[in-house]
C-alpha cells in the first residue's frame, strides 16, 4: 500500500505543498514543531533515508538547501534546523524547522495549533523566495 506522502505526491491527500521537480517534493508538515515547519521528501518511497541510493539522498539534501534558504527569507529566524527521524511515517523524509533556540525544535512540546489561512499563507510566502 502507498505510503501516506506517496498519496500527498499523487494529490490523493491534501497538503500545503511547497514545490516539487521530477525527483522530489516539499510541503509544510501538518503538525509544526515552529512556525514554517516543512518535510521534504524523495518521490521513490524508501521507508529509511539512509537505505536511499547515495546520489538520490545527496540530490534530496541540494534541493532541501533551496527550500531551506527560501524557508529562511520567509520565516525571520536564526536557522533552519534540520532533523531525521521516520517513525511515524515509513517514506523518508527530511525535517526543516526555523529555529532561535534550541526551544524550537523540540518535538516534545504542543504542536503549533494554525488554521488553513495561517498554513496557505506560509506556504505562498516560502514558494515566493523559492529560487529552483
Ligand atoms: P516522523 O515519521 O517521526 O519523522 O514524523 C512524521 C511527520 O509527518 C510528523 O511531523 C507529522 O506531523 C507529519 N505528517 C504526517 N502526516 C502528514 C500529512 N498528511 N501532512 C503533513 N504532514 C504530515
Amino acid at each position: 500500500m502507498a505510503s501516506i506522502f506517496t498519496r500527498i505526491i499523487n494529490g490523493e491527500i491534501p497538503c500545503y505543498k511547497i514545490a516539487e521537480d521530477d525527483r522530489f517534493f516539499a510541503f509544510l508538515d501538518i503538525n509544526p514543531v515552529s512556525k514554517g515547519h516543512c518535510l521534504v521528501i524523495p518521490k521513490q518511497e524508501t521507508d529509511y533515508l539512509f537505505d536511499l541510493d547515495p546520489a538520490l539522498l545527496g540530490s534530496l539534501m541540494q534541493f532541501a538547501q533551496k527550500i531551506a534558504k527560501a524557508l529562511k527569507q520567509a520565516e525571520d529566524c536564526k536557522r533552519i534546523g534540520i532533523t531525521v527521524m521516520g517513525l511515524e511515517v515509513p517514506h523518508a523524509h527530511i525535517h526543516l524547522i526555523p529555529m532561535n533556540s534550541e526551544a524550537d525544535i523540540d518535538f516534545h512540546k504542543p504542536k503549533l495549533q494554525l488554521t488553513q489561512e495561517e498554513f496557505t499563507a506560509m506556504a505562498a510566502s516560502i514558494t515566493q523566495n523559492l529560487l529552483l
